[in-house]
């Protein structure tokens, strides 16, 4: 079955192109009916307020909620990562709508504005034992988010020391937690939780194919798991 990117706005094209690399057909996924013919999705980075309008407009984020729900794989790419988290900060005004399901707080623009954009090589031991080649890969942050904290079920993947030019970042009260100054030396940039997964980078713009393999193999584990109990309800 075809993997569904999310095509309202943002690097969907690189996402359907990068998975035609690896022989995987990709299909645009603009409206929510399109999403009973997929049983996976990547939703690409951009913008995630415009993103989030457009989502809103299209009435997608309750399919959008129930197919992250019912344990399909997918993985969020930036502004992807930032719709999948359970809770975002750095929003300049108010909030936005999220799709949720992953147990974390993602600060929208950690890194700073688009000219503190950056790439930087990533040390990804994961990614090296279940795709080979080397233990690292090249991150394209592109105003990129990152995630601050996460649930006890949440696999980190990938994490960067934070630099000395970071600029200053403070967490709102939240969670009955007092307003603080995000001040640890690490932040998270990629994570596993059951089938979701999120990167704070664009894989789909580097020419590495192993975080689409990545995709892939739990796309089809997750098919695996689903056959046995498929049989069962048969034969119940
Ligand atoms: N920081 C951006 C946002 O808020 C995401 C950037 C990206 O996807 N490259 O949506």
């Amino acid at each position: 079955m075809a993997v569904g990117v999310l095509a309202l706005q943002g690097s969907y094209n690189e996402h359907i192109a990068a998975l035609r690399r690896i022989g995987v057909k990709g299909v645009e996924i603009k409206k929510p009916e399109q999403l009973r013919g997929v049983d996976s999705l990547i939703i690409p980075g951009g913008e995630s307020t415009t993103m989030a309008k457009l989502a809103e407009l299209h009435n997608l984020f309750p399919a959008l909620r129930e197919f992250v729900g019912s344990g399909n794989p997918v993985w969020g790419t930036c502004a992807g990562l930032i719709f999948l988290a359970n809770k975002a900060v750095g929003q300049k005004t108010g909030g936005q709508e999220l799709v949720g399901g992953l147990d974390c707080t993602v600060h929208r623009n950690f890194f700073g504005s688009q000219l503190q954009s950056f790439e930087i090589e990533l040390v990804v031991p994961k990614l090296a034992e279940k795709e080979g080649g080397t233990n690292t890969c090249r991150g394209v942050f592109i105003r990129a988010p990152a995630i601050l904290e996460v649930g006890p079920n949440v696999e980190v993947i990938a994490d960067l020391p934070v630099s000395s030019d970071q600029p200053k970042v403070v967490l709102p009260a939240i969670d009955g937690q007092e307003e603080r100054e995000f001040t640890d030396d690490k932040v998270i940039v990629a994570i596993k939780q059951g089938n979701l997964l999120a990167t704070a980078f664009h894989p789909e713009l580097t020419s590495d194919s192993r975080w689409h393999r990545y995709f892939m193999a739990m796309v089809e584990e997750a098919k695996q798991e689903a056959t046995p109990s498929e049989a069962l309800v048969k034969y119940d």
